[in-house]
């Protein structure tokens, strides 16, 4: 379990990230999100311990980073924005020298750098100077030196960036694999990699914390779309759950619901309805709030946590 309380970092008088908590329990993948600038990296940084925060803890499994930095590290896998790897070095000479910085005993090293290579699909380039691979390789050997160790948390600054789409695939899968064990932190500006991976999200802006849930919760809508040429709509009305209801066109039914942990029963109450009266139901389902608009209408003010009728609603 991670714990991050009260995190605050200045850069002179800018305010970069500011009193930001949030925790994060093991096999969960949290999804770190917010525009260009709004202090995702910092707060990696802080968590990794690569940046000292200016108030504020986090700990990992009851280590506190302030006094236990070193045992806390080497629970801990990072793959940063730019990763520091030296250019000369082979993919097995940077992969050993990542080993030996995590402090991994020779016993357990070999077997490690193994898993990781194995993992990351990097054994056909193992003698290659680390400057002469490709853009995705490159991430490739960042992601290997993060899961070396097999670490606790595993956080990672856009994973997929500059991979093709059979390795996103395969890095995303990985990703699922290692959180089985681990909390992985990911920070990504591909809202589908945040629907592939994350249980929750995150969303930063301006430094502060100002959105934290499960994903699933975010994209509820209140919402139920009914396709049907059942013309006695109003008796929909009196349905336990239903709020309101609107005709959209010939055969579309546009029903707002009371609360979205009912729309299933709800569901189920509008197509008896709607069968037992003799009339065709030709589709019925929830709404589901598409997680772009939502991030959208968070950064610009317009968010509606109770999921009201702003456009914001895309079909299941
Ligand atoms: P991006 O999506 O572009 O990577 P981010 O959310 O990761 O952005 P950060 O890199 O954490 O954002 O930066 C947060 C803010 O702090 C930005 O306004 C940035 O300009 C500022 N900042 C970051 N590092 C420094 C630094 N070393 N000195 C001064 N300002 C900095």
């Amino acid at each position: 379990m991670l714990n991050v309380s009260n995190l605050t970092r200045s850069y002179g008088s800018f305010v970069a990230v500011d009193e930001v908590s949030f925790s994060v329990k093991k096999g969960e993948i949290i999804g770190l999100l917010g525009h260009n600038g709004a202090g995702k990296t910092t707060i990696m940084k802080m968590i990794s311990g690569y940046l000292e925060a200016d108030t504020g803890e986090v700990s990992l499994n009851e280590l506190s980073l302030k006094s236990q930095t070193k045992l806390l590290q080497q629970q801990l896998g990072y793959l940063p924005e730019n990763l520091p790897v030296y250019p000369e070095m082979t993919v097995a000479e940077y992969l050993d020298y990542a080993a030996d910085l995590k402090g991994m005993k020779a016993n357990k090293k070999v077997a490690e750098i193994k898993r990781a290579i194995q993992a990351t699909d990097l054994s056909a380039k193992l003698l290659a100077p680390i400057e002469t691979l490709s853009r995705g390789y490159k991430q490739r050997v960042g992601v290997a030196q993060a899961i070396l160790g097999r670490p606790k948390l595993l956080i990672l600054d856009e994973p997929t960036n500059g991979l093709d789409p059979e390795q996103t695939q395969h890095m995303r899968a990985l990703i699922k694999e290692i959180a089985k064990e681990a909390t992985v932190i990911l920070s990504t500006h591909i809202m589908q990699e945040v629907n592939a991976l994350c249980d929750r999200v995150l969303i930063l802006k301006s430094g502060r914390l100002v959105l934290n849930e499960k994903l699933a919760t975010l994209q509820h809508s209140q919402h139920i779309t009914v396709k049907t040429d059942f013309k006695n709509s109003d008796s929909l009305s009196t349905i336990s759950g239903v709020k309101h209801v609107e005709t959209l066109g010939e055969n579309t039914l546009h029903i707002a619901i009371s609360k979205q942990e009912f729309a299933q029963n709800i569901c189920s109450d509008i197509s008896k309805t709607i069968i037992e009266s003799g009339a065709s139901l030709f589709e019925i389902y929830p709404q589901k709030r598409d997680l772009e608009t939502v991030f959208n209408q968070i950064n610009n003010n317009d968010y509606n946590q109770e999921g009201s009728d702003k456009g914001v609603e895309n079909a299941a």
